[in-house]
């Protein structure tokens, strides 16, 4: 029996979530319709959809700037990092500066570039030292270079791990 469409529909947003695939979408689509709350989740998504974003570092947030850009101790420091969770992770370990999601890596082969990762905004202020947190692999790498060209004979960009944090 085939499915109805808007159960169909359903199933092919499921799967653009990152790594899931054709069953486990099958599955959650099914649990998200009987078991589970499904409504819940409707509503929570489109209230965070609606919620106003960080004007800074693209965060939820209930104003112009999220609490951790409001309370930032060097206004021209910033840090380009891949998720939210490590700006948390980031900020929980004191860092002055501001924080920018870029919410994903360069990948051409995969078609994210600069302006998916909105690094077009950045060179709006005259950042002093940028900290870029990535790690090693070929597109951290290929994403600190495209920034230190980005910045270039502007600002400072220092790449930083999380094993390696960031100085003073
Ligand atoms: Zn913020």
């Amino acid at each position: 029996m085939a499915l109805a469409p808007a159960h169909q529909q359903l199933i092919r947003e499921l799967q653009r979530l990152p790594g899931v695939g054709p069953n486990a979408a099958a599955r959650w689509s099914e649990w998200l319709l009987t078991r589970g709350n499904g409504t819940g989740l409707a509503q929570a998504l489109s209230e965070a959809l609606a919620a106003e974003h960080c004007q800074q570092c693209r965060r939820l947030a209930s104003g112009p700037l999220c609490r951790a850009c409001e309370q930032v101790e060097e206004p021209l420091r910033l840090a380009v990092v891949a998720s939210e969770q490590q700006a948390d992770k980031l900020l929980a370990t004191g860092y002055p500066g501001y924080c920018f999601i870029c919410h994903g890596r360069l990948s051409p082969s995969q078609g994210v570039g600069p302006e998916a990762l909105g690094f077009m905004h950045l060179i709006d202020r005259n950042w002093q030292r940028v900290d870029a947190l990535f790690g090693r692999q070929v597109e951290d790498q290929a994403t600190v270079l495209y920034l230190r060209q980005l910045f270039h004979g502007r600002a400072d960009v220092h790449h930083i791990t999380e094993e390696d944090g960031w100085q003073r």
